[in-house]
């Protein structure tokens, strides 16, 4: 058998060992963490929407009617009134005939993929997508090809080498950490020309970027009809927890009869689709939230630059530090910690070797006076613990 005590020690000593803190409250900016309190900038809740009092009213609304549990996956009984009505909402705000629920967004995205895809097609992933994009890729059964990030130029070469092949062109809309957009534009004049699909994860940019919330897609100014499957999440800007795919009927009823991943699972409780359907009215009704977010985003930006911290060229509520070792970016992030800020050392596998960072991410939550103290913290730990061992 194999020694899985030493691999854990080997882990341990490269600085790749991962430990999970204990949440005591809601996902709030300060909240309770292995029961102390800290300032966050390490949640998805890019709204503020986890703990809203009118999605939490919502919440408890949905349980009243309906109880705790689906009781059955969608295509047993398990298809609630709630769950209809928000894929309808969902489908209307993206500006698309259908929308289809998943239970989470790695399901959703193992799903596309595998319906979509025979033997014999061709994948194209950006190197940096998201893992569950990356491991839909890999379980399609299709030829696997990654190309550099954000590179419309080699995913075209790389199609154009395919031509006789369907292809699927997968990408984050904005990249989970690393913060930037991907040229959608130019990856949907490259699938058009070689009459590939696009598939889009827009699980970070949806009710975050463009004035109306509408994603990556809105923000880049690209045109939906270009975009024929999008992808997104529920568990982050809408504060609650699933996902669902996005366009038209035919692709909707692909997913319903083949996405083994939609199939073979649970219905999400229905009282979450009646959280969700609250989270989206207050996506659409309240625009404040989006703006506010990015004052802080341009707050931060802006003092970074005057202590002389490098941020990528990230547009929204990631931003990552970049500090290269793991052992040094697990040092910035235990010092934050002791200073009582809590932010998360990302390291491989989920980025590349040498590219360990703290992703800071901003909530519409936030105050001017919290991100202020977020950047008195960052210029006294980042350079002492990026070159040094703290
Ligand atoms: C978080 C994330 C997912 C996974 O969504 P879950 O609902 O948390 O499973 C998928 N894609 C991207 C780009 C993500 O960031």
């Amino acid at each position: 058998m194999r020694d899985l005590n030493a691999a854990l020690a080997r882990r341990r000593e490269q600085g790749l060992y991962r430990s999970r803190r204990i949440l005591g409250g809601p996902q709030t900016p300060r909240q309770q963490i292995d029961g102390r309190e800290v300032l966050s900038f390490c949640s998805n809740d890019y709204l503020g929407l986890a703990n809203h009092p009118e999605v939490v009213a919502a919440f408890h609304r949905g349980i009243d009617h309906y109880g705790a549990g689906s009781g059955s996956a969608h295509l047993v009984n398990g298809h609630s009134a709630a769950h209809e009505a928000l894929e309808e909402e969902l489908a209307d705000f993206v500006g698309r005939p259908r929308a289809l629920l998943f239970s989470t967004g790695y399901m959703a995205n193992l799903g596309v993929a595998t319906a979509l895809c025979e033997r014999g097609d061709v994948v194209l992933e950006d190197r940096l997508n998201h893992a569950s994009l990356l491991d839909a890729g890999l379980l399609s059964g299709a030829r696997f090809q990654r190309y550099a990030h954000a590179d419309a130029v080699e995913c075209e070469r790389r199609l154009a080498s395919h031509q006789d092949k369907h292809a699927l062109i997968l990408t984050d809309g904005l990249f989970s950490m690393d913060g930037d957009v991907a040229p959608l534009a130019e990856l949907a004049a490259a699938a058009n020309k070689h009459d590939a699909w696009l598939v889009v994860d827009d699980a970070h940019g949806l009710g975050v970027l463009g004035e109306a919330g509408r994603g990556t897609l809105e923000y880049l100014g690209v045109d939906d009809a270009d975009v024929p499957v999008l992808v997104g999440t529920l568990g982050k800007g809408f504060g609650t927890f699933g996902a669902f795919v996005a366009g038209d009927d035919d692709l909707i009823e692909t997913l319903i009869q083949q996405a083994r991943t939609y199939i073979y699972t649970t219905a999400p409780p229905p009282a979450v689709a009646e959280a969700t359907r609250q989270s989206l009215r207050l996506i659409r009704e309240e625009p404040w939230r989006r703006a506010h977010l990015q004052t802080l985003i341009k707050q931060l930006r802006k003092g970074a630059q005057q202590i002389g911290l490098e941020l990528s060229n990230a547009v929204g509520p990631i931003q990552p530090v970049m500090i290269g070792a793991p052992e040094a970016a697990v040092a910035c992030s235990e010092q934050l910690l002791a200073n009582g800020i809590l932010i998360g050392a990302i390291r491989p596998p989920t980025v590349p070797a040498g590219t360990s960072r703290l992703r800071i991410t901003l909530s519409a939550s936030h105050s001017a006076d919290d991100v202020e103290l977020l950047l008195n913290a960052l210029s006294t730990i980042v350079p002492l613990c990026a070159q040094a061992e703290c």
